[in-house]
């Protein structure tokens, strides 16, 4: 397998601590809001590779974290906390927010294919931890005291810009707009390990500590939650590129400082997806979901397959016309791989040769549109059964995830009775003109995966 490693800035051999076992890392969701499809960019990603490494022959363990307490809308010490804003935006405490959108982060990741990671911690459960950490970093001289808050001395990393490629210059106030004067900090790129109730009085999170009543600092979540789980050598750890600064610098700064020597080998960062207007973000420009893409009319997984399309270091612009395009390419694979005649007939000698094209694929820095070409040119083949072809495409699916291959499904007569009657009452709808709720009709019926088709002899149905 080879890999782009952020940390040394090369295409590398990925070779794990220990033979066959990947230890994983991947940064979970900050839980204050949905997540918007660029987020979902980033998991479709990781959730390839993992599945890639297991067709590969790996076993991997992935941890992933859930953000519930910490993280300030700056991704540094400065700016409000995101969980207390969203709390006050939505009239729920940080608790109620964080279970809605924890649980509407899993609705949006199964629609997508996207398999749950082995471990998922809450960052709230495991304050003990990170005060186990942090009291050990002040206890080896990395971190300090001041103004009743724990901050980290970046000075005392061993080489704390590795990472990210940026210099101090860089992290002078006034050039980041991230970087304020905090005059409780030695150095203006230290960062907060723990910040006492002198931060926000009012914080709904709060522990008691050695130093007084507060709560972790966002980046010591991931440390603490990857050591809990995986240990001190860790292989990978991803995440967008958003995440290599400051949160990605601060964890191997953290990580390298509590165990005294290096942690993670790999550090494999996806490229954003844009919008015409830039970088995708919640609070910028149109929020898009995945429910918003299905009342569209769209299926989720031929958003999976859109991303699936383009490589993970490439930046990805999105748009509606770029969606349909991938949305119909989808549809006709599929219908391709529906046509194909399941009588059984092996051809078995052909079954490694393609297997191994989609191997290189894999290894090849996970090249997902060259697996999708391997995919084509196996339904091209006109020497291969087409019970060949069906075997190969399932098999590939494991790693692409796009239902390529569905179970023909039968329609049962109450379903059939109540599908009937939404279409008479949609008919009724737009015949008094009452157009909102004839569309709602219609998306009501998509979301539960049955497809209304208008034509001029009337409308029909398929299950989707
Ligand atoms: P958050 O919930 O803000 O902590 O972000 C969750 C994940 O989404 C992180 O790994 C980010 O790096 C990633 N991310 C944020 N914005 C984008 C984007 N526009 N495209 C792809 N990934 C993103
Ligand atoms: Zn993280």
């Amino acid at each position: 397998m080879k890999l782009y490693n952020t940390l040394t800035k090369k295409v590398e051999t990925f070779t794990p601590n220990e033979e066959g076992i990947v230890r994983m890392y991947t940064c979970g969701p900050t839980v204050y809001n949905y997540a918007h499809i660029g987020n979902l960019r980033t998991y479709i990603f990781e959730d390839v590779l993992e599945k890639g490494l297991e067709y590969l022959g790996y076993d991997v363990i992935r941890v992933m974290n859930i953000t519930d307490v910490g993280h300030m809308t700056s991704d540094g010490d400065t700016g409000e906390d995101k969980m207390e804003k969203g709390a006050l935006r939505e009239g729920k405490t940080v608790y109620e927010l964080a279970d809605f959108y924890t649980n509407a982060f899993f609705v949006d990741t199964e629609k997508l294919n996207i398999r749950k990671p082995s471990i998922i911690e809450k960052a709230s459960d495991h304050v003990d931890k990170y005060i186990e950490m942090i009291q050990k970093m002040l206890d080896e001289g990395y971190a300090y005291i001041s103004n009743g808050n724990v901050y980290f001395d970046i000075t005392k990393a061993k080489d704390y810009y590795e990472l990210s490629g940026k210099n101090a210059e860089d992290l002078k106030v006034g050039v980041r707009d991230t970087v304020e004067e905090d005059k409780a900090k030695r150095n203006p790129g230290d960062f907060g390990l723990w910040f006492t109730v002198s931060k926000f009085a009012n914080q709904d999170m709060k522990w008691d500590s050695p130093w007084g009543i507060g709560y972790p600092g966002w980046h010591i979540e991931c440390s603490g939650i990857s050591a809990q789980y995986l240990g001190e050598y860790l292989d990978i750890h991803c995440g967008g590129i958003d995440n290599i600064f400051p949160h990605h610098t601060n964890e191997i700064a953290q990580s390298e400082a509590y165990f005294g020597h290096k942690w993670c080998n790999y550090w494999v960062h996806g490229e954003h997806l844009n919008d015409k207007s830039g970088k995708m973000s919640k609070s910028n420009g149109e929020f898009l979901t995945i429910s918003l893409l299905e009342e569209k009319g769209f299926s989720p997984l031929s958003y999976r397959f859109f991303c699936l399309n383009s490589h993970y270091r490439n930046q990805l612009t999105f748009s509606w016309e770029a969606l349909k395009g991938a949305e119909s390419a989808y549809q006709k694979l599929k219908n391709k791989i529906k046509s194909l005649d399941k009588t059984p007939d092996l051809h078995e000698e052909k079954i490694d040769y393609y297997q191994s094209l989609f191997k290189e694929a894999i290894a090849n820095d996970l090249n997902t549109s060259s697996m999708l070409t391997v995919l084509y040119d196996v339904l091209k083949d006109e020497q291969l059964s087409d019970f060949t072809k069906l075997y190969l495409i399932d098999d590939f699916d494991k790693v692409l995830s796009l239902n390529l291959i569905e179970e023909e499904k039968e329609i049962s007569d109450d379903l059939e009775e109540m599908v009937l009657k939404k279409i008479e009452e949609r008919n009724e709808a737009k015949k008094n003109k009452e157009f909102e709720k004839a569309d709602k009709i219609r998306d009501e019926l998509f979301n539960k995966g049955i497809k209304l088709i208008d034509s001029r002899e009337g409308t029909t149905y398929e299950i989707i």
